[in-house]
């Protein structure tokens, strides 16, 4: 079985964003770029299930600049065997980047498709669930525990009533949670060793995918700050500021 991760290329979350003075975007010019971590997640329960000998191949795909050849290196360099850039410098929506995917698993025929939870550019949460749409296949969202056996995949997934369980049949799509694991570290030998796997570059316009009518974004806006907090020494005290400030 096969197993194609989507790997989205993002500002590294540790970078603070600022919003351009125009409020046209953000400004991303220079900024450390790294894999979506939810996707790094979701690469990594991949290389587990390829390691338990539950899949042969793990394939990792990104939509993007020619730039995220960088963060596919990485994929391979933590063990996925082969990766396809899909060539595109505008950005993609989840529908579109959801259609561009159906046409690779249409062409890969794999058993799972893995992908993190949301972007943390967009924060959509909204590609995986459009492509098991797409495809016709089941989905199972926020895993946090994936266990497969035989034509079935057992899924642990996060909800706000704390944990459901559910089964899918396969192929199927998962979208991974924070908790499904620590991904592991690229060393050095690794990366080197990645330089020689396979790396498909296909133009997004040699796919033939119709674009979906665009979402325009209007403006940007930075949060306000955040007012600094205030410190109290008893809990006489605090319930005083609470009085003032008319919670209580
Ligand atoms: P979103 O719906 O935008 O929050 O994205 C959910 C997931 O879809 C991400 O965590 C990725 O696994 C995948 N995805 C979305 N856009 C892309 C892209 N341009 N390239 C690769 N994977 C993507």
């Amino acid at each position: 079985m096969k197993i194609l991760v989507a790997l989205k290329r993002v500002v590294d979350y540790n970078v603070r964003i600022q919003v351009k003075p125009d409020g046209s975007g953000v400004a991303v010019e220079g900024a450390k770029m790294s894999i979506n971590p939810f996707d790094e997640i979701a690469l990594e329960e991949a290389l587990r299930l390829k390691e338990a000998d539950k899949a042969e191949e793990v394939i990792v795909v990104s939509i993007g600049p020619e730039a995220a050849q960088q963060q596919l290196r990485t994929g391979l360099a933590m063990g996925a065997d082969r990766a396809i850039l899909v060539q595109s410098d505008e950005a993609v929506s989840p529908l579109h980047a959801a259609r561009i995917l159906h046409t690779l698993v249409q062409a890969e025929q794999p058993g799972l498709v893995l992908l993190g939870k949301q972007a943390i550019d967009d924060d959509s949460n909204q590609t995986g669930q459009m492509l098991a749409a797409l495809w016709g296949r089941p989905q199972a969202t926020f895993a946090s525990k994936v266990a497969l056996e035989g034509e079935t995949a057992t899924v642990t997934r996060e909800v706000d009533a704390g944990l459901e369980t559910i089964a899918v049949d396969l192929p199927a799509v998962i979208t991974s949670d924070l908790r499904l694991n620590e991904p592991r570290f690229v060393k050095l030998p690794d990366i080197m060793k990645a330089k020689r796997k396979p790396l498909d570059i296909r133009p997004l316009e040699e796919l033939g995918v119709t674009p979906p009518p665009a979402c325009q974004i209007v403006r940007w806006r930075a949060p306000e700050p955040r007012q600094a907090g205030h410190k109290v020494e008893t809990v006489d005290e605090l319930l005083t500021a609470l009085k003032e400030r008319g919670v209580l």
